[in-house]
């Protein structure tokens, strides 16, 4: 790593969901690990905060399959899965393990016909095939599947658990709307170095039409007596988090309504309720929407740009785009981002040019 005098420079990281703060996070240990005398000068500027961002309601499941995060070469999935794996497992069996909400978690990915196993298969904890006797508990369509042990991330635990340490770092929250990369450039002008870690809100700010949302409905009960993750690919899974489990859902791609929808709650309560018939007596805390921010590939990216306003160059690295994996790929995909900071302005880890 060179030139660490960078960050001695302000800045800004746009967006506070979970890659939002978990680069601000990787930015405090990297100056903690470099004992840099002059203090860090991080503000995470964002529209919305905490429960209002779809990182909070993501399922948390770390199961990053290849073949479903497309664009990206293989390789660098594994690098960005095993980086994540490798973090969390350590959290996890760690004393900041309940603090942070991160968990070990088992459970049954079913389908109706035998399928290759998932590039992650190598890295939880756990993967077999199911018995014969496992497949007979659930609905007779599903012919074939296998039963993992992986990490569960409760992303509102997680997600404070950053936070608070973020505030004891004196890392500053703004609460602001922002347009446009160039209206932000021009009032904001103080700002060397900018992550944007937006999300869906890199469609304004940076004119991206690769973003594809892909609808998510989901319905958080109370059933701890459910322990197990079930997970089918006809739009149904059971996750369980610390304090309730998520049923989904739904996967409609290029719908960006946020509204609740009945029909979508009584599939997914009916789907649910098929693969584990004890939901009878759960009871329902809340419903959600969120969009997943699909983009083909993820991009994590650096740019050097002009300030029309000071005519000084600004630092912009993207990291954006990881539809239903975020949470999972948040930790391998900040640390790519930040160390981008350290690189040469041409030599990019994943490029994909607007
Ligand atoms: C139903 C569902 C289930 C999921 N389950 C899983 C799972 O099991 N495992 C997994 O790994 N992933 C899962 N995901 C995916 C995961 O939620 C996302 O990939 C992840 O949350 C993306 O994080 P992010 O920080 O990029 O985006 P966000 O959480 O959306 O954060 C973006 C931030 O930018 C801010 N922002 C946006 N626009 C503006 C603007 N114009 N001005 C100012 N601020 C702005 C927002 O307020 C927010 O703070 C799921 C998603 C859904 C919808």
């Amino acid at each position: 790593m060179q030139n660490t005098n960078i960050l001695s420079k302000k800045i800004a990281i746009l967006g506070s969901g979970i890659i939002g703060l978990t680069t601000a996070h990787r930015l405090t240990e990297i100056h903690h690990e470099l004992n840099l005398q002059t203090p860090l000068d991080i503000s995470i500027i964002s529209d919305k905060f905490g429960v209002d961002t779809t990182s909070d309601g993501a399922g948390g499941l770390f199961r990053p399959d290849d073949r479903f995060i497309p664009g990206v070469p293989k390789e660098l999935v594994k690098k960005w899965a095993t980086e994540s794996f490798k973090y969390f497992d350590k959290l996890l069996f760690g004393k900041d393990g309940g603090k942070a909400g991160i968990f070990q978690a088992s459970g049954y990915q079913m389908f109706d016909d035998e399928r290759i196993d998932p590039s992650y298969k190598d890295y939880v904890y756990q993967f077999r095939h199911l018995t014969e006797h496992e497949l007979n508990q659930f609905p007779k369509k599903f012919k074939y599947g296998y039963f993992s042990t992986t990490i569960g991330i409760d992303t509102r635990i997680y997600m404070n658990y950053l936070v608070s340490i973020l505030n004891s770092k004196g890392v500053h929250f703004k609460k602001q709307k922002i347009t446009s990369q160039d209206n932000f450039l021009s009032e904001y002008p103080q700002y060397d170095i900018i992550f944007n870690c937006l999300g869906f809100g890199s469609i304004e700010f940076c004119n991206d039409k690769q973003m594809v949302p892909i609808r998510g409905q989901m319905i958080r009960v109370k059933a701890p007596w459910i322990k197990h993750f079930y997970y089918t690919d006809d739009n149904c899974y059971i996750i369980p988090n610390v304090n309730t489990i998520c049923l989904g859902g739904t996967r409609q791609r290029d719908n960006f309504s946020l509204d609740f929808n009945q029909d979508d709650k009584e599939g997914i309560l009916e789907r649910c309720k098929q693969l584990c018939p004890s939901l009878e007596s759960a009871s329902i805390e809340w419903d959600w929407v969120g969009l997943r921010p699909h983009r083909e590939p993820i991009r994590v990216e650096k740019e050097v740009v002009m300030c029309q306003k000071t005519k000084k160059e600004k630092i912009i690295i993207h990291n954006y785009g990881h539809g239903g994996n975020g949470i999972a790929l948040s930790r391998g995909t900040c640390l790519d981002s930040v160390d981008l900071l350290f690189t040469q302005n041409n030599d990019n880890s994943l490029k994909s040019k607007l």
